[in-house]
């Protein structure tokens, strides 16, 4: 199937490592042209070289995006460099887990900073360009915890599940814009980030087993769903919440 968005220019932040770089390579493929943002120059120059290879135009922007000024460089340059953006992945490092009593009052500073308000600057520097072009894709990347409080992760399943109301709201606002906005709630990702939390191979091989299909997912499992969102093929797709997670899940609706 033909994504139908070969041309369009998208924007991943946190595109340097695990889901974002798996979400930019797939978009790369399908034909964008694509700038990544991250906080590591190492890892960014290397997601570039790796990009590359698809024949795009890529471009990297070193950004921390808890630096509330940061959203709008980073947009700026994408739009100076490779043109307006017509694609968004709202995507970067997560909140520390821990049980309500056990997170302080600036951890929630943090978290609420970083993922919520992050993703909400994000969205509002990428929304006039999409609107007065008729034409937007806006994906976030949450958590199984925007659906579902998962024990010991306090701050995700309420920054996560904010960010899905965020996303739920704009989507009824914005779509007569041609502006559709969706989100993604990995499951377990093999990615750097779940290696760090999960330990050795393993506890990953464990940690695959209470999922219904058996294994953690692979990055580019999720990367494949977001560029789908992403797409024209998706222009009936608007508002949800759309989980990734080998059916791990028991919630039904
Ligand atoms: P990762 O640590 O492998 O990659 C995170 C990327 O975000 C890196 O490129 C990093 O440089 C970038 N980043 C982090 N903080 C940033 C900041 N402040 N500014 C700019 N860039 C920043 O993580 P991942 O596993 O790919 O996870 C991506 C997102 O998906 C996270 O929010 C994570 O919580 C969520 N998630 C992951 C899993 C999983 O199992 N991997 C499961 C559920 C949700």
């Amino acid at each position: 199937m033909d994504l139908g968005i070969s041309g369009k220019v998208a924007l991943v932040t946190g595109g340097s490592a695990g889901i974002g770089l798996a979400a930019a390579r797939s978009l790369a493929r399908e034909g964008c042209d694509v700038c990544v943002c991250a906080r590591n120059p190492e890892r960014l120059a290397d997601a570039v070289v790796e990009l590359q290879e698809f024949g795009k135009v890529v471009h990297a922007v070193l950004a921390d995006l808890e630096d509330p000024a940061a959203a709008r460089r980073v947009v700026e340059e994408t739009r100076d460099v490779l043109g307006p953006i017509d694609i968004l992945v709202a995507n970067g490092g997560g909140p520390p887990a821990g049980r309500f009593e056990e997170v302080g009052l600036d951890d929630w500073d943090v978290a609420v900073q970083r993922n919520l308000l992050g993703t909400v600057r994000l969205i509002r520097t990428v929304l006039p360009d999409m609107r007065s072009r008729g034409w937007g894709r806006i994906v976030t990347i949450t958590s199984r915890s925007a659906r579902e409080a998962l024990d010991g992760l306090a701050l995700s399943n309420a920054t996560r599940s904010a960010v899905a109301g965020v996303v739920r709201t704009l989507a009824r606002e914005v779509a007569g814009d041609g502006v559709l906005v969706n989100n993604v709630m990995p499951g377990p990702i093999d990615t750097e980030r779940l290696r760090s939390t999960t330990g050795d191979e393993e506890a990953l091989l464990k940690r695959g087993q209470s999922v219904p299909v058996g294994r953690i997912g692979r990055a580019e499992e999720v990367g494949d769903v977001v560029a789908f969102l992403a797409s024209e093929r998706a222009s009936f797709v608007n508002g949800i919440s759309m989980l990734v997670d080998g059916g791990e899940s028991r919630v039904i609706a």
